[in-house]
């Protein structure tokens, strides 16, 4: 029997002209995932995606944990992919769903018809199968309002598909269709979160990562290719700048009043990111600010930190608790390399008694023995490239 995995797109529908683009984008991002299980065949109807391997030793439980995880597919679902006579649909569709039939004690039939020529009509398909059914699993009831598991049929133009109900998708948009923004990511739990939420909406993310060697380990870094490797399973590669910061920490560390150092670092992140986010022609920054969760985080200080960006700057976890924050860090799998214990170059600089209520004049006139620009461009000159995603094994040089 074949197997085919059905999909449905999430929000694209409501893109009116756009619609047809998105789901080629939707179409090329699956794709490009599925491409190391095999070859596969892809079907688009109505707001639908079929995909159809094109030989049968493809592993359909690792392609669609893959297909879980692709934004822009609001629910998906394996199909048997049957010949369009009912006499095979009454006989194969129990044997295809019988361990899930054996396991509910409740059932109802769905059908739907795309080809009006098929002989009988939806509901006469959908009484058939039920009888057919109800007379193999004797333990079933038919429950038409709320069933433990719908069987659907729908007759295609060139099968039908019988499958179970359907399992719910990644969500959001597909990736690529919002444009590009370049994410500050850290190695700590708020960064990763807040650039899945942003590639959730549609956006491929540029990451900018800051290492201070040798106060910050190559541990440190690696740590930040693993989570963006957990994010890349939602979005695709991401490409990793990592930027040498070490020269600047010393310098702020050298010439700036303590308690002013967080801000001046954050605003140097900013310039750098910035920079990066132009070359690469991203369209905003994302980072993984949450309103007063430390005293760079007040609405001055952050502020004070906007004021050198011209760029748009998301932070998507701004109204958001710790414990929010947690939950999805939890869900896509960040958490547990988050919280291991590597440096970051933030924690290994913070003064003591950090300004919470900063003046932009203060900030600006207490880097003001700096030489912003030739710093930037001195850490951007030595900036690496990383290209994170599937093939890429952990710690592999570019
Ligand atoms: P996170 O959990 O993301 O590290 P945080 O709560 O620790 O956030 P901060 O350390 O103040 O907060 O950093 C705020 C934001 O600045 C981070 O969310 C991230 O976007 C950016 N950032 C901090 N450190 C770095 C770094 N080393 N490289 C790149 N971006 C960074
Ligand atoms: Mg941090």
């Amino acid at each position: 029997m074949k197997e085919v995995i059905l999909i449905k797109n999430g929000e694209l529908a409501l893109k009116g002209n756009n619609r047809s683009s998105f789901e080629d984008i939707l179409v090329k991002n699956i794709r490009r995932r599925l491409d190391k299980l095999g070859e596969f065949t892809y079907c688009k109807a109505q707001s639908t995606i079929i995909i159809e391997p094109r030989d049968e030793r493809v592993d359909l439980d690792e392609a669609e944990k893959v297909i879980s995880k692709v934004f822009g597919i609001a629910a998906y679902s394996r199909a048997a992919a049957l010949s369009k006579d009912m006499e095979t649909i009454l006989t194969e569709t129990p044997k295809y769903l019988a361990e899930r039939l054996n396991a509910c004690s409740s059932f109802k039939v769905e059908a739907k018809r795309s080809d009006k020529k098929f002989p009988l009509t939806s509901p006469e398909i959908a009484a058939a199968l039920g009888e057919k059914i109800s007379s193999v699993f004797g333990h079933l009831s038919v429950d038409v309002h709320n069933p433990e598991l719908t069987v659907t049929v729908e007759i295609r133009d060139n099968y039908a598909l019988s499958r179970g109900d359907q399992l719910k998708g990644a969500g959001g948009l597909p990736t690529g269709t919002a444009g590009k923004a370049a994410l500050l990511i850290s190695g700590g739990i708020d960064s990763p979160v807040a650039g899945y939420m942003m590639a959730k909406r549609g956006v491929e993310l540029v990451c900018v990562h800051f290492s201070s060697p040798p106060y910050t380990s190559l541990r440190a870094e690696q740590k930040v290719h693993s989570l963006l490797m957990k994010i890349s399973e939602f979005c695709g590669n991401i490409k990793l700048y990592v930027v040498p910061f070490t020269e600047i920490q010393e310098q702020i560390q050298k010439n700036c009043p303590e308690d002013y150092y967080t801000l001046i670092m954050r605003r140097f992140m900013m310039r750098i990111s910035q920079q990066i986010a132009r070359d690469t022609g991203c369209l905003a920054l994302i980072t993984g600010e949450s309103l007063g969760q430390v005293a760079s985080q007040t609405i001055q200080a952050i502020s004070g930190i906007d004021a050198v960006s011209e760029m748009t700057v998301f932070r998507p976890l701004i109204g958001m608790d710790k414990g929010e924050i947690i939950t999805i860090s939890r869900k896509i799998e960040t958490f547990d390399i988050s919280v291991l214990p590597f440096e970051d170059c933030c924690t290994v600089f913070t003064p003591k008694h950090p300004r919470t209520r900063p003046k932009l004049p203060d900030i600006e006139k207490s880097e003001s023995a700096l030489d912003a620009a030739s710093l930037c461009e001195t850490a951007l000159k030595s900036t690496r490239l990383l290209h994170i995603g599937p093939k890429m094994r952990i710690g592999e040089k570019p």
